[in-house]
């Protein structure tokens, strides 16, 4: 839907550059422009129009309303009181220091002291000198004191402020008094009218007790007297409401904005062929097992969209062992029905690897041709790999982000899937997106189908603020024949019975991870770590063959070990983390944690997901040592008490809250300033409704709103 560009003379463009700026630029012509120091500094903040400083809104608010007398004041609380200067003097001991004593009418004193200090300040607070100041009390040496208290000269009958006064986010070299100066000069000069049609606002506002925007912002700004104090502070009074709701809904509409430019470009449409002969359909012949239903269900639902003439931007949900691989798979092989080249990408060269041998192993025999490129392969390989892509003669191109390298071209792209997809990091989803975008730039050409795959669930109501530009489906059954898998909370004190069980489980057949404890803070330590614990292994279980596979392994012979494992040649694999990810050997039923207590749960799931992958009853066991923290317990617990992704999802979040569990700065989270998707997620549904609402009937109302909120920040949301 082509949205109408915003116009200048629009009564509702309150996207003005502040005055400053106008002068300096009027200016710029005629005299050398002197620099404005302050304005660059606003600029800093992010305050480049008036609308910007308008809701550059308090970060909290400080009651200097009261004075409490110097002999009532307590070690330990904050407060504002009041005296006349009777000493000043700069002290040596131990550093230098400026030491100002206040007395006030009943005789009391207050020591203020000043490590870092102007000569203007020791001017300012001359004997006799009646001084406000507001800071944080101590019992110090010599009685109360202050330490760098804010500081204000005043007379007998300065009048205390009748409300709250806000305190600005802020950054060094801008006071808070010239921000609420330049705030309340763009305040006088920005009308703010409602820009929410009356019909959008009385249905999702009014049932909310929400005030019109412009009279929120004024109370935020400048609270009432009488307004509800706590409220304002703790950010539940209506008027932050309304600003939270505001908020969202322009991340909303951005989102569903960028999901639909995405859906309005083209792409090829590549339909499901009919008849026995298909790829996709000697493929789904071919393979061990019968899809479940859900697979089946997300499969038609992938289908439907790569046979649209517009990219598919769907995420593909599902727990981990759920099987989305021969999802991709199909995914992949229809593509190739229709003579159009895909791409498999994985954050991992384990797991590209494994994807590779695996598709490999269903494709190759069926006619297709696989390439695998990665960024260890010898240049010359990699050139070879990059030749095929670029000739078309490679049908399918697995491998990690060197997929997206610029050196990377493809023929005839048409579908894109990433595996683990919240592995990538931003900047290379990023680059996955600007290489779609560019595929679409030439004549004639398509933008790619993408398939994004994740085994971390998320909770709805965060979904929506996540994933509002992806179609999402989801896997939410197992494959049959699964037994679920036993998890066992040992103490470390108790390890050699565990190896004893190792011993036990391999020579009855099966094979064995050992994960090695998670060094965060030392690479090399973890390795170190690794190494030992290796050894350690290796010597307790002589008549075991035992493998190790860590990071810094060359990639070759990372290979070789998860070969050899795969093989069931390597009995007992010793590993860090770098098998957390989608590695698949289904003889695998026994898996030890060490340390588990310094892992994610996310992580632990992940990791457990490598067991339980065949027919044979598994066990994990997660060896912790005490003293467990009451986090790390609540983790273990949890562990133990479920092996489902989406409740194990949820508690994760409950454990951690949102920002910390999604990495709320890799995502549209960093731009939401106001809104907290910990306390405010029961705005997020009538946001995005009411964003729904003005994309269908009020375009243009969409472009003001973005234009107020975003001012050019959109591109975070993307990512
Ligand atoms: P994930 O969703 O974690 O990526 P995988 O795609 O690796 O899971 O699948 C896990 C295992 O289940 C693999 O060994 C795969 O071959 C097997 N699998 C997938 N679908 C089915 C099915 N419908 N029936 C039986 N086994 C299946
Ligand atoms: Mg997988």
């Amino acid at each position: 839907m082509p949205l109408p560009p915003l116009r200048p003379t629009d009564p509702a463009d309150d996207t003005a550059p502040p005055a400053a700026a106008k002068r300096k630029k009027a200016a710029a012509g005629k005299t050398p422009a002197k620099p404005v120091k302050t304005a660059d500094k606003l600029a800093k903040l992010g305050l480049t129009r008036d609308i910007d400083l308008v809701l550059h809104l308090p970060m909290r608010y400080e009651d200097e309303t009261t004075l409490t007398p110097i002999g009532e004041l307590l070690p330990g609380e904050t407060a504002q009181t009041e005296g006349v200067v009777v000493d000043n003097e700069i002290a040596y001991r131990p550093r230098r220091q400026l030491v100002v004593k206040l007395r006030d009418a009943d005789g009391a004193e207050l020591s203020l002291r000043f490590l870092n200090f102007y000569g203007s300040q020791v001017k300012q607070m001359a004997p006799g000198v009646r001084l406000r100041v507001r800071g944080d009390v101590r019992g110090g040496f010599f009685g109360l004191e202050m330490v760098h208290p804010a500081v204000r000269p005043v007379d007998d009958d300065t009048p205390l402020p009748q409300a709250l006064t806000p305190v600005y986010p802020s950054t060094a070299g801008v006071s808070q008094a010239y921000l609420r100066k330049a705030i309340d000069n763009a305040l006088a000069r920005t009308p703010l009218p409602e820009i929410l049609p009356e019909r959008v606002a009385n249905d999702y506002c009014k049932p909310l007790d929400l005030p019109p925007l412009a009279q929120a912002v004024r109370m935020l700004h400048h609270p009432s007297v009488d307004a509800d104090e706590t409220a304002l502070i703790d950010g539940t009074h209506p008027a932050w409401t309304r600003i939270k709701f505001d908020e969202l809904l322009a991340q909303q509409l951005s989102l569903k904005r960028a999901h639909e430019e995405r859906r309005a470009r083209s792409a090829p449409s590549m339909p499901r062929g009919a008849g026995a002969q298909t790829l996709v359909a000697r493929l789904s012949a071919a393979l061990p097992f019968q899809l479940t239903g859900a697979q089946a269900r997300v499969v038609a639902e992938i289908a439907a969209d790569l046979a649209a003439p517009h990219p598919m931007q769907r995420l593909l949900q599902g727990d981990v062992g759920s099987g989305k691989t021969v999802v991709a798979a199909l995914a992949a092989a229809q593509a190739i029905d229709c003579g159009y080249q895909a791409a498999m990408m994985a954050p991992t060269e384990i797991l590209a690897e494994q994807h590779a041998r695996k598709l490999r192993g269903w494709l190759e025999p069926l006619g297709v041709t696989v390439a695998w490129l990665a960024g260890s392969l010898k240049a010359k390989e990699k050139r070879a790999a990059a030749e095929a892509a670029a000739s078309g003669a490679a049908q399918l191109v697995i491998g990690t982000h060197a997929i997206i390298q610029d050196t990377v071209e493809f023929a005839r792209l048409g579908l894109v899937i990433v595996d683990e997809q919240h592995r990538f990091g931003v900047a290379q989803r990023l680059a996955l997106r600007a290489k779609a975008d560019r595929a679409g730039e030439g004549r004639g050409a398509f933008q790619p189908h993408q398939l994004m795959m994740s085994a971390t669930p998320i909770p709805r109501t965060l979904a929506m603020t996540y994933y509002a530009d992806l179609d999402v489906s989801t896997i939410d059954e197992l494959p049959p024949g699964r037994t679920p898998i036993v998890t066992k909370l040992i103490s470390d004190a108790r390890r050699e019975e565990v190896i004893a069980r190792v011993r036990d489980a391999a020579l009855r057949g099966r094979q064995v991870y050992w994960v090695c404890p998670l060094i965060e803070e030392s690479e090399t330590l973890q390795l170190q770590t690794a190494i030992e614990t290796y050894d350690t292994l290796a010597q307790a279980l002589p008549e075991l063959r035992v493998g190790l596979v860590h990071g810094r392994l060359p990639p070759a012979e990372k290979a070789a070990v998860m070969d050899a494992f795969s093989r069931n040649e390597v009995q007992l694999l010793v590993a860090t983390t770098v098998i957390e990810v989608g590695v698949d050997v289904p003889n695998a039923s026994l898996m030890v944690i060490e340390h588990a207590e310094r892992f994610g749960l996310a992580q632990l799931h992940q990791l457990r997901g490598r067991v339980g992958r065949g027919s044979a009853a598994s066990i994990c066991v997660l060896l912790y040592s005490n003293p467990l923290s009451l986090t790390a317990r609540e983790r273990l617990k949890t562990m133990r008490e479920t092996t489902d992704g989406f409740e194990i999802a949820r508690r994760d979040l409950e454990i951690r809250g949102p920002g910390e569990f999604l990495g709320a700065r890799q995502s549209g989270a960093a731009m939401l300033r106001f809104a907290n998707l910990e306390n405010d997620a029961w705005l997020i549904e009538p946001a995005r409704e009411a964003a729904a609402r003005l994309i269908a009937d009020y375009p243009e109302v969409v472009l003001q709103h973005l234009a107020r909120w975003l001012g050019g920040r959109e591109q975070f949301l993307k990512a």
